[in-house]
């Protein structure tokens, strides 16, 4: 699935991340005991529309003051955020479960996020682009069910639906799928 992301669920993985940094090799160069932090990512989502939130923890890979570094800098994503999205993984799952069922509409509706009706079409286009990879990725872990839980309404949804379903047999028992995702498959969603 292209690069290799990391992501990081909770306080306890971020230090230990922090803690390895001087062991951990960098993804550009694979140069060893250069990384070093680098500030952060911020953004909105639904959790604080107010205020930015981190998104992710900058690292980079240092070639100041004769380190042997490569000079590029990556990031390590929270798991419960979705890049360029001012929403969480868990919004986004409640929203696409609802999309699939009802419509795209009614779904805009219920989540409780303040975007625009484009921005959602945007999303949908956005998870409608990124359904191949993202079966590929999880028929490394698990066959897709048979067929989804409930049909969907509309027919034209049914792939949709037999995506999030797969999602949900893959990653079954945790609060949102798509966070679980990320993290064990080193990858964005969407
Ligand atoms: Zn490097």
């Amino acid at each position: 699935m292209g690069e290799e992301r990391w992501f990081y669920r909770d306080a306890e993985e971020r230090t230990a991340i922090a803690e390895r940094l001087k062991q951990t090799t960098c993804p550009h160069c694979k140069s060893a005991g250069t990384l070093i932090r680098h500030g952060f990512l911020y953004g909105f989502d639904e959790s604080s529309p107010r205020q930015k939130t981190v998104r992710a923890r900058r690292i980079f890979c240092s070639n100041r003051q004769a380190r042997p570094g490569c000079g590029r800098t990556f990031s390590v994503w929270i798991a419960d955020k979705i890049r360029r999205l001012s929403l969480t993984a868990g919004a986004l799952w409640q929203f696409l479960q609802l999309a699939v069922a009802a419509s795209i509409l009614a779904a805009s509706r219920a989540v409780d996020c303040r975007l625009s009706d484009r921005t959602w079409q945007r999303i949908w286009r956005r998870f409608n682009r990124a359904q191949s990879k993202i079966r590929t990725a999880l028929c490394g872990r698990c066959p897709p069910p048979e067929l989804p839980p409930r049909a969907p309404t509309n027919p034209s949804r049914l792939p949709a639906a037999q995506v999030l379903a797969h999602l949900q047999a893959a990653f079954p028992n945790v609060p949102c799928p798509i966070a679980a995702f990320q993290y064990a498959m080193h990858a964005f969603f969407i």
